[in-house]
């Protein structure tokens, strides 16, 4: 490639991954990144964790690059506008940048919802570091009930974090469980567990259908009849892909930005996506574009997605990683490697009092592991995973009926310790079309 401007659309940490792996591979013109954010790329998952307990600041999140770069910076500026045809992105304040290169990594923005009084300061969402430095803000101001809504991680790392701050903290949900839908029903069902025994209230099967602004808090109406008023309201109910600036560009826009395996983008030369934002399909599970919503999968596909820009759609490599990711709650570390939500049984692999690994089977095949408190097994197991998923799935691999016996399939992996059978995998929140591509993290 002769290029001489790759341009970043996204300073986080895919983007500035992909523009590390730029330079390291020896690209010497200039990259732009277009950085909507007025900060530098940080970490984004401490900002529900230790962020939010005050144990860390703004400014030790900033994310350290691993060499020196050398980047031309487009600070607090959104890139609102993309010619494919002529290869010119329009940035907002009317700078037109011409491309030979695009890297698209714009995540996703948080989900609104309908109704929620605009402006309220005791109501949040929870995506940017500005966002939980406003959220940290009204915790420490106001000692009222905390009402977090959604189920999915951002909810429950939220919650978990304002419990142990010492606040009353309600989670309404319209699932009943919490995580069923990542997770299933069986790690789901102890994640409620868990949020009930460290005394979180839990209405589930609800949904807010009414909002009233009071001096002293807000009050939702629930659809389970039932008044709810808290001194700070969290809407945690996912994210939305970032693709406002590509509407009229010429690319498919389902759900994010579809991509081919190897990370180029269908409909438009030279140009990549990563990390949350991009729906591509990984070979090592099936052929149906997916977008992954994790930390390591956007640290991974940054640098692919800057490889394969390199190299050109014809040689670039299929990016097709076995997906891992990690959440933090009440001191429980739950981490999972390859793709759960696929999953339609569970099987246990370890156990150590409790189940402390969990399989999931799709058909006769392993697709993902699950670590509940037990970083050290999951290492083997990730292993294992990857041992497992190297063959090339079996043509339609995730929509074969169950097996009668999903015991079946145990001899083919190898168990450290005994594996059991559990239930099969429900998913417990209300299915969200899907037209081309899913999700896998709901929020
Ligand atoms: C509170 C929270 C906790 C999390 N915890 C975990 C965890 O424990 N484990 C885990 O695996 N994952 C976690 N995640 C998910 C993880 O942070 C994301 O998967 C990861 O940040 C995705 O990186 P990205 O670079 O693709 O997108 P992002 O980090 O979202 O970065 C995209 C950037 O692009 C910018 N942008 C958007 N539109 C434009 C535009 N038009 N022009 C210019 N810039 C634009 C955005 O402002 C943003 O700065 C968490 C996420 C959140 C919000």
């Amino acid at each position: 490639m002769t290029a001489e401007r790759i341009v970043v659309v996204g300073a986080g940490v895919a983007g500035l991954r992909a523009a590390e792996r730029l330079r390291e591979l020896g690209f010497g013109g200039e990259v732009v990144m277009v950085n909507q954010e007025r900060h530098r790329p940080y970490h984004r998952p401490a900002l529900s964790k230790h962020l939010l307990t005050g144990e860390l600041a703004p400014a030790d999140l900033r994310l350290r690059s691993y060499l020196p770069l050398e980047l031309s910076w487009r600070d607090a500026v959104s890139g609102i506008r993309l010619d494919t045809a002529s290869h010119v992105l329009e940035l907002r304040g009317s700078e037109y940048l011409r491309y030979d290169g695009l890297v698209i990594a714009t995540g996703v923005q948080a989900r609104r919802m309908p109704g929620v009084p605009a402006h309220n300061p005791r109501v949040h969402v929870l995506r940017t570091v500005d966002d939980a430095v406003a959220l940290r803000r009204t915790l420490t101001a106001d000692n009222g009930p905390v009402a977090v809504i959604g189920s999915g991680f951002t909810a429950c790392e939220v919650a978990a974090t304002a419990r142990e701050l010492g606040r009353d903290v309600t989670i309404v949900s319209r699932s009943t469980t919490l995580l069923g839908r990542a997770v299933g029903s069986a790690i789901g069902e102890r994640v409620t567990r868990l949020h009930r025994e460290n005394g979180v209230r839990l209405i589930t099967g609800a949904e807010v259908l009414q909002w009233l602004s009071q001096p002293f808090g807000v009050t939702m109406l629930l659809s389970t009849g039932q008044p709810l008023t808290a001194g700070c309201v969290v809407v945690a109910i996912g994210g939305v892909p970032a693709v406002d600036w590509l509407r009229g560009s010429n690319l498919y826009l389902r759900d994010g930005v579809l991509c081919w395996p190897n990370c180029h983008v269908v409909g438009a030369s030279d140009a990549v996506a990563a990390g949350d934002v991009a729906a591509w399909p990984n070979h090592r599970f099936d052929t149906q574009p997916r977008r992954v919503e994790h930390w390591l999968n956007a640290v991974e596909m940054g640098r692919a997605a800057a490889e394969s820009l390199l190299a050109g759609p014809a040689q670039a490599r299929r990016f097709e990683p076995v997906p891992r990711f990690w959440s933090e709650q009440f001191g429980v570390r739950i981490q999972a490697a390859g793709m759960p939500s696929l999953g339609q049984y569970t099987v246990t692999l370890q156990h150590e009092g409790t189940p402390s690994v969990t399989g999931y089977l799709s058909g006769h095949r392993l697709v993902g592991v699950l670590g509940w408190d037990n970083p050290a097994a999951m290492v083997n197991w990730t292993a294992e995973l990857e041992r497992h998923l190297s063959a090339e799935p079996p043509a339609h691999a995730t929509t074969d009926p169950p097996p009668r016996d999903p015991t079946a399939a145990l001899p083919r992996i190898p168990a450290p310790q005994g594996i059991r059978t559990d239930p099969p995998v429900k998913r417990t929140d209300t299915p969200r079309p899907a037209p081309q591509s899913t999700r896998v993290r709901s929020s």
